[in-house]
């Protein structure tokens, strides 16, 4: 295995460790922390975050992997889209989110 190996397998580690932080969080919620342990859910998905930009840096540096772009609204609107397209599916709970809740606040100011 090289240097670029390597790094690619420690960022699909982290790449797992998110997901792996998610599914808790989805099973037992966000503020829930497990027996024993200091940090909430959302705490250690932010800190595997953490973790899988620091490897993605390592291989950004070493000019393996391009810039990640920060432009978000691409996706986010993206993903918004889908959102509704869930909604009107049926597959997608009224549960208000502060994401949901955000924007039906924007959207009465207009
Ligand atoms: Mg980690």
């Amino acid at each position: 295995m090289n240097a670029q190996e390597h790094l690619l397998t420690c960022l699909a580690e982290e790449c797992a460790e998110v997901a792996q932080e998610v599914a808790k969080a989805l099973r037992f919620g966000l503020d829930d922390k497990k027996p024993g342990q200091d940090r909430t859910n959302a705490e250690r998905i932010a800190s595997e975050m953490g973790d899988l930009l620091a490897v993605y840096n390592m291989l950004e540096h070493e000019g393996l992997l391009p810039t990640v772009t920060t432009c978000f609204a691409p996706k986010q609107m993206k993903v918004e889209q889908y959102m509704a397209y869930a909604r009107t599916r049926g597959t997608l709970s009224p549960a208000r989110t502060a994401l949901q809740s955000d924007n039906q606040e924007g959207e009465g100011r207009g």
